[in-house]
């Protein structure tokens, strides 16, 4: 075959005919799951700006220094959303959806972009669903909010995996670990890697989450943010343990769990599974009660969480689940000649009107050839129209999985099939 002369460009991938419908299924239910949570869509655009993103997701982090898709148009930069929390808290601030009352329980689906390198299961334009819950701090978000997310994997048939669990503290909290964590890395500052100093003075929480080989040592032995909790977020993440042990949902504590965003408090999740190579994390996510307040509103508590959607369909590749049927059409029309063309044409409407699909070769060809073809697109039923069969008003109309066939008007098959 030939290369074709333009392609997507690295890390971008076209979703093709035979693997939309699996898309579709799985969008499919992410909204059915989230009517039965009563959680509302909300949609918002592919580009931000610029300064959102710095803002919300954290100058530090790896998203902001290295991952953006960032340019300038006139007077404006424009940023392609890396994800949608900041964007989501935007749009709540920018529309005051707390005026709608109570808090806002929302949920989307789309796609975003990071400049990372690509590899299985890491892309510059990938798919996330996520929820994001805004306006409660009540333990029972955060759990009702990893509910939902397992609920994802467990109606698909996805069951082999680790729910880590960590509170990342509220700032009082923070700002206690913070120091106690800057005393015991002091002593080693030279020894660190190159970002973990940069992340030293401003946010050495995240030097915990550092996948540099140096790092390693002075991480594992690092003091624990469970032991430096003020009895506020002690409580909260101790309620939040024991809801998820009520609901039944297996979890591990992981004190070394700080995620890759500046905006979490308290409660920080990771879902990983066995089943995805290297690239392990299928949804991660947590209570983030600042950011609201840090990209305009009032202060205003929230959790949500994010999930990768090729990494779940690489789970159900792994593990053989289907997430479609296979493709089929109801009817496939064979017709031999203009007449029959047309009426063919004509009769097409008929069918899908009564809710049956309904198609027809586009290419003129030999009776054999639509033959082949209607099996090719596993047409249930072919109809067969020539010049005789529209004399007398009569078609055959064959079961293809059965090989049987009768003769029948138009109206009679319309009445067998509805
Ligand atoms: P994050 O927004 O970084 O917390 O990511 C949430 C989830 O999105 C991860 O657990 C992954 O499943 C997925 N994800 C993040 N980055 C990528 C990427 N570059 N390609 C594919 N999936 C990703």
């Amino acid at each position: 075959m030939a290369k074709a002369k333009y392609t997507t460009h690295l890390g971008m991938f076209d979703i093709l005919p035979d693997e939309s419908p699996k898309w579709r299924a799985l969008e499919n239910i992410i909204h059915e799951e989230a009517a039965k949570f009563n959680f509302e869509e909300i949609r918002t655009p592919i580009m931000e700006q610029t300064e959102l993103i710095k803002r919300g997701v954290g100058q530090l982090t790896d998203i902001v220094t290295k991952e953006i898709f960032a340019f300038k148009k006139g007077d404006s930069n424009y940023v392609l959303r890396p994800e949608l929390t900041a964007p989501v808290v935007r749009s709540f601030v920018e529309h005051h959806l707390d005026q709608r009352g109570g808090s806002q329980k929302l949920y989307y689906i789309g796609p975003m972009f990071r400049a990372e390198r690509p590899q299985k299961g890491r892309q510059r334009q990938f798919h996330q669903f996520g929820v994001e819950i805004i306006g409660s701090d009540d333990p029972v978000a955060d759990v009702e909010c990893i509910a939902f997310m397992m609920q994802i994997y467990k109606r698909i048939g996805i069951k082999n995996f680790n729910l880590k669990l960590n509170s990342v503290g509220d700032p009082e909290s923070r700002d206690a670990y913070k120091s106690v964590l800057r005393d015991y890395l002091k002593p080693h500052f030279d020894s660190l890697s190159e970002l973990s100093q940069k992340r030293f003075d401003k946010n050495p929480m995240r030097i915990l989450d550092s996948k540099e080989p140096e790092d390693q040592e002075f991480i594992k032995n690092a003091p624990v943010i469970s032991d430096h909790l003020n009895e506020e977020s002690a409580r909260h993440f101790e309620k939040v343990c024991d809801y998820l042990r009520k609901l039944g949902i297996e979890y591990t504590i992981d004190p070394l769990l700080v995620r890759g965003m500046d905006y979490y408090t308290r409660t920080a999740f990771e879902l990983t599974s066995p089943d995805l190579g290297s690239q392990d994390a299928l949804a991660g996510g947590g209570r983030y009660d600042l950011l609201v307040q840090e990209i305009g509103g009032k202060p205003t508590p929230a959790v949500g969480f994010a999930a990768g959607m090729e990494r779940l369909m690489i789970a159900c590749e792994e593990l053989n689940i289907e997430l479609a049927l296979p493709k089929k059409v109801d009817i496939y029309i064979v017709s031999l000649g203009d007449n029959a063309r047309s009426w063919a044409l004509t009769a097409l409407p008929k069918f899908r009107e009564a809710g049956i699909s309904a198609t027809m070769d586009y290419l003129g060809r030999s009776m054999r050839a639509q033959m082949k073809d209607a099996n090719r697109e596993n047409a249930v039923y072919s109809i067969i129209v020539g010049d005789n069969e529209l004399e007398e008003g009569k078609f055959t109309f064959r079961n293809m999985h059965e090989s049987e066939e009768e003769s029948l008007s138009l109206d009679e098959i319309l009445t067998k099939l509805s």
